[in-house]
């Protein structure tokens, strides 16, 4: 049963020592009754109170790992329905449906894709984590899910209705904690017993959320903590009312029979690869956990990848690099030196136009609390009397002593009071508005 915050403040150290963020121990347990926060967040909490607090302590929607190692996907643990409220906490796993109808160069064809598709977005990379296997039988079923372990080392999500057949694959690859797919209405126990003796993740699906909260609740009577939820949703509008109400049930209502992460098949729901494309969007905007699709085409992978890491930033911590020097093309001492900003997306894109130049350079990057260039010089932040000691504290005189500096073509009228502030010879230049005419301002640069 919930508690309510003053039952949980109870629990605390009452110290109001502020350590868990929360100005208060009586503001902390509000948050930690609604689930807002994490009871784990305080370091002070004895274990008497940890067993006390118990289930209200719980995310409201379940943290479940599938898989083991740098493929490993680690899913729910979510605490509000819109990113803006505090932040979504674990993108989606993307995944590709593996069959034994397929042939030898198909599979070889999606593992190699499992294994070498990765894209690096601002300075994270993004890759398909996950492979459902799917077969005619137990033997078939573990000798391709063994096949794709070895291949690629995917987190696996094995699918079968029946139990033996689940066991038969996930047995030799328990470590691996493959997800078991999936306890219905007519298997649930003998499923359930299986990921009990191998201590694995199993997946519940039901044709209605009635029957899905029953059957989640069965797993909740059987102590399970690491279940994943298929509503079987049919069609665009089920996939967006299905999601939006398990995740509503969970996180509004507390209601712990719904709240774990979800599965989607979208490979299942169309033959139309775009339109499968546009359902794993909905999956993936929804508040899916694994989404599964019938291919790896980087045309599609990459936006759905990217559209997952522009939902799973935290939108309350720009996303920054570290104050510093980066060099780029193993510059030397007469390589030009360029200042900008720590918002991530600037320096990435500076970063990559430069590399792609292939002239060297010295990139100093400045900590303007991850604010991209205009917004920062608007702020005051990214301004001649805040570069200019940057620039003199930063050691970029010692690596590259020609005392000449490049700045955005945006802030181009700081230059003048930039060079002031500098003196001692500086010179400032005022560089490119756009990020793809770096490439030419470079050779110019170097040719002058
Ligand atoms: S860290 Fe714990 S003791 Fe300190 S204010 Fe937060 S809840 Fe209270």
């Amino acid at each position: 049963m919930a508690l309510s915050g003053l039952q949980i403040f109870k629990l605390l150290a009452k110290t109001n020592c502020k350590e868990c963020g929360f100005p208060t121990c009586m503001a902390f347990a509000m948050q930690l009754a609604a689930g807002k926060a994490e009871l784990d967040k305080c370091p002070y909490v004895s274990d008497e109170a940890k067993a006390a607090l118990g289930e209200a302590s719980a995310p409201p929607v379940r943290k479940v790992t599938v898989g083991a190692g740098d493929l490993a996907v680690t899913v729910g643990e979510e605490t509000v329905m819109y990113r803006h409220e505090k932040r979504f906490e674990h993108m989606p796993g993307l995944g590709v449906m593996i069959t034994d109808a397929m042939d030898d160069a198909q599979v070889d064809t999606l593992m190699r894709q499992l294994k070498e598709q990765q894209f690096n977005y601002v300075g994270r990379t993004l890759r398909p984590r996950v492979a459902a296997i799917k077969a005619a039988d137990g033997a078939a079923l573990a000798a391709l899910a063994a096949k794709v372990d070895a291949g690629c080392g995917a987190a696996l999500v094995l699918v079968s209705d029946d139990a033996a057949a689940l066991k038969a694959a996930a047995e030799p690859l328990k470590d691996k904690k493959p997800l078991l797919y999936a306890a219905s209405e007519s298997n649930f126990d003998a499923v359930a017993a299986v990921a009990r003796e191998l201590d694995v993740p199993f997946a519940i699906k039901a044709g209605t959320l009635d029957k899905l909260a029953e059957l989640g609740q069965k797993a909740l009577d059987g102590d399970f903590k690491d279940v994943v939820l298929d509503p079987s949703s049919s069609s665009l509008g089920d996939v967006l009312m299905d999601q939006t109400l398990i995740r509503r049930s969970a996180v509004k209502k507390t209601f712990r029979a719904l709240g774990f992460p979800t599965i989607g098949f979208p490979c299942n729901m169309t033959d139309d690869r775009m339109l499968e494309a546009v359902y794993a969007s909905v999956f993936i905007a929804k508040y899916a956990g694994f989404v599964i699709l019938s291919d790896l085409d980087p045309a599609r992978t990459l936006p759905l990848l990217y559209l997952s890491q522009n939902i799973y930033t935290d939108p309350q911590k720009p996303m920054q690099m570290d104050q510093g020097i980066y060099p780029v093309n193993d510059p030397g001492p007469e390589a030009p030196i360029i200042v900008t900003t720590n918002f991530s997306l600037t320096y990435f894109t500076v970063s990559s136009e430069v590399e792609a130049s292939k002239m060297p350079a010295w990139l100093a990057i400045m900590d303007v609390e991850g604010q991209s260039v205009l917004t920062a010089w608007a702020a005051g932040k990214f301004v001649a009397d805040a570069i200019a000691p940057f620039l003199k504290k930063s050691g970029i005189e010692e690596k590259a002593p020609h005392k000449n500096v490049i700045i955005p073509g945006y802030v181009a009228q700081i230059s003048g009071e930039l060079e002031e502030e500098l003196g001692d010879g500086w010179q400032v230049q005022v560089g490119v508005r756009e990020a793809a005419d770096i490439p030419k301002f470079l050779r110019q640069w170097s040719a002058a």
